[in-house]
This record gives structure tokens, sequence and C-alpha cells, in this order.
């Protein structure tokens, strides 16, 4: 068994898909790790110290050989072309949005697993890079949201006079939004927060913030997921983020509906309702944005001093910490993947989690949501 492990190539992708812990317990477990030299470098791990874990550092034609590989993006065009029939392919391949590239890995006869689709239940905890990874992009957001504000977020009581806290406001509570709250309350933030999930409202008072809103009749679907809102309902949504905006100082929005474009929360006219040298910062702008007129990776100013920022790949931002976490999140999937008998890399489709991620096999597309799309 052979694992190959890339040096990450599309731009501003600074994580990696192992870590010397990873490569040592893939090692153990009978698995050749071979890492492309340099792939650790911009995650802050060195080419020792994957020699060092048990790894062998290679050309990228080696790597690439690998029976099974392990990704951080989705290949390039360049890397398409080093896949081979009867390749393992494992990564955050974004299947939803790129259907003309798993019909490629189809064509190609490659097995992709695209790590988004695993289902997410209590076994697959270990394996979740979604969570692993919104959880470092919802501290990254309020970390560069505050950067952004020039004035204070904790109250200060000076001689001089009292510095009153800033107003945060986090739209969309999942798990990046709820890292986002914790992170604004530990600065001494006044938060405030909403989504449309009925459990959405005890976890956002469990972490001392204030639920605003309202949560429509059957707002999450049978797996735990928002889903899109009606009209009516999102005119009464509207209503409510446009009469709060006003007082805001600080807005990180999160709101996504898997498989789908973001919904639209923020538009122009709220912008203009808000006050001068407010932030507001839009971790959907990837995905179409829950902000009117964010755009992924910049930074633009409204004609009323309201800055707006397009979150772009927040945790390649931070690196070496997504790097172990989502290192890990792939090491725990790989090994539902090696046949203990034979200590051979196996499909065993019957594995749920398996099941659930597998995409491309045997010259077809299989996952049942890309073949309806
Ligand atoms: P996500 O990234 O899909 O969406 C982020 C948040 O946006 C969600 O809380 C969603 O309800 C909210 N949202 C969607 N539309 C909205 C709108 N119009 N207005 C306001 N908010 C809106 O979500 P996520 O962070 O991946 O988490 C989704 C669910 O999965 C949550 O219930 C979470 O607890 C659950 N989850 C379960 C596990 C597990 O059991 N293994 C792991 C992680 C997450």
């Amino acid at each position: 068994m052979k694992i190959g492990i890339p040096r990450e190539q599309q731009p501003g992708e600074h994580r990696v898909a192992a870590s010397p812990e990873t490569a040592k317990k893939l090692v153990a477990a009978g698995i050749e790790v071979i890492v492309e030299h340099g792939a650790g470098l911009e995650a802050a791990i060195s080419d020792d110290a994957f020699s060092k874990a048990g790894a062998v550092l290679e050309d990228t034609a080696t790597v690439w050989d690998a029976e099974l590989i392990l990704k951080v993006q989705r290949p390039t065009d360049e890397e398409m072309g080093r896949l081979k029939p009867g390749q393992m392919l494992v990564g955050a391949l974004d299947p939803h949005t790129h259907h003309e590239q798993v019909q490629a890995y189809a064509d190609k006869g490659v097995v992709a697993f695209a790590m988004e689709l695993l289902p997410r239940t209590t076994r697959a905890q270990a394996m979740d890079i979604l969570s692993s990874q919104a959880n470092l992009a919802g501290y990254k957001l309020v970390v560069d949201a505050i950067s952004a504000y020039s004035r204070c977020m904790p109250m200060m009581m000076t001689a001089a006079g009292t510095v009153t806290p800033a107003k945060f406001f986090v739209v969309g509570a999942g798990v990046a939004g709820l890292q986002a709250i914790a992170t604004a309350k530990r600065m001494g933030a006044v938060v405030t927060a909403t989504d449309v999930r009925p459990a959405a409202r005890q976890e956002i008072e469990s972490l001392a913030a204030k639920f605003v809103g309202f949560i429509p009749e059957d707002g999450a679907t049978a797996g735990g997921y928002a889903r899109p809102l009606t009209p009516e309902e999102q005119k009464q949504q509207a209503e409510m983020v446009a009469e709060h905006l006003k007082t805001q100082d600080i807005v990180v929005t999160t709101a996504q509906i898997p498989g789908r474009k973001a919904p639209r929360i923020i538009t122009a006219a709220m912008l203009e309702s808000m006050k001068p040298g407010s932030v507001v910062m839009d971790l959907a702008a990837e995905s179409g944005g829950n902000v009117e007129g964010s755009v992924a990776g910049e930074t633009v100013k409204t004609e009323n001093g309201v800055t707006i920022i397009g979150a772009k790949n927040l945790p390649s931002k931070l690196a070496p910490a997504s790097s172990l976490l989502y290192a890990k999140n792939l090491m725990n999937f790989v090994m539902l993947l090696v046949d203990k008998e034979t200590k051979a890399f196996k499909v065993n489709e019957e594995d749920d989690l398996v099941k659930g991620t597998l995409i491309t096999k045997d010259n077809a597309v299989v996952h049942p949501s890309l073949q309806k799309a």
C-alpha cells in the first residue's frame, strides 16, 4: 500500500494533507507514505519532520504514482493529467460545483472520494473535514473582522471616559458561526446571532449570546441541515435583519445550505443603513455570498463607510493548525480503506462512510446526489 501526498498547487492553498503524526500512524499500519519535497513547508512542517516520522520524500512524478493520493484541494488541470486508471483519490473535491471534473475522474477510471459528502454521524466525527476546518474558519473570521474594525471590542472604563463594547452579530450558527460567537465573546463584544434551524437557538444561548430573529416551522431537514427559506420567510427574516443591522458594529455571515448557492441575507439597502466604520465579513463569499457586493478575497468600502470583506479559504491562513486536523481526518478515513486481512486497499461499499463519500468508480459517477445533478 502506497499513499502519495503532493504539494498543493491551487494558488493560496498552504495546507498539506498529512502531518508527521499521521505519517507515523499510516507507516505503522503497513502503508508506505510518499511525500513530495516541500509539501508541508507552508504549513510549518519540514521535509525532515516527515522523514523522521517514517515518510519517504520524493519528486512530483513518484508521489503521483502511489495507489492512493491524499489532497487538500481538488486537482488542478496539470494534476488531472497525472491521475491513472484505478488510482484512489481522497480530498475536498467540491463535487457539487465541479461536475465536469467529477465526470473526468469517472472517464479516467479514478476511484474518487469527496470528503465534504461524509455523512455527519457520530462515527464520522473524527473524519469530518467540514467541522474541523469550519471551526478554525469561524475563529479566523472574527480575528480578521476585528483587525479591520477601527474601534475596540471590549468595554474599557478609563479615567478619560468609557469606551463602549462592540456590538457583534453572527448570521448562521453552524460550526463556524458558533466558534465565531465564542471568539467574539472572549474578546468582550456584545454578541447576538441568528439561524433558521430550531436547534441553533439553544446552541447560541448556551454560549451566552442573544438569539435574534425567527425560526421557521420545520427550519431543519431530517439530516439536521437548514432548508432554503420560502419567499414569505425570507421577507420576515429580511425585516428582522434590516432592523438589527442599524445598531451593529461588526457582522459576520456564515449561512450555507449544503449543495446550493449560499442564501443572500444582507442586501445593499441594508448596508446603506449601517453605521460608518462598521465591518461586514462574509464567510460564504466563495459560494455565492450572504452579503450583496462581497467578493471572495477582496475588501470593499461602501459610500457610507461600511467595510465589506469577502473571506477566501480562511483555513489555509491557519495552515499549521488546520493541516494537523485535516490530516488526522483523512488518516482516520484512510483506515476504512485498508483491508486488515490482505493488507491492501479495498473499497468496502458496505461501510456507510465509504459509500457516502465515493463519487466515482468503475468509470462511472456513482454518488446519488451527483447522478441527480
Ligand atoms: P453549514 O455550513 O451548512 O451552514 C452554516 C449555518 O447557516 C447553519 O447553522 C445553517 O442552519 C445556517 N443557515 C442556513 N440558511 C440560513 C439562513 N437563511 N439564515 C440564517 N442561517 C442560515 O452548517 P454546518 O456548520 O456544517 O452545520 C450544519 C448542521 O450539521 C448543524 O446542525 C450542526 O450541528 C450539524 N453537525 C453535525 C455533526 C455531527 O453530528 N457529526 C458535525 C458537524 C455539524
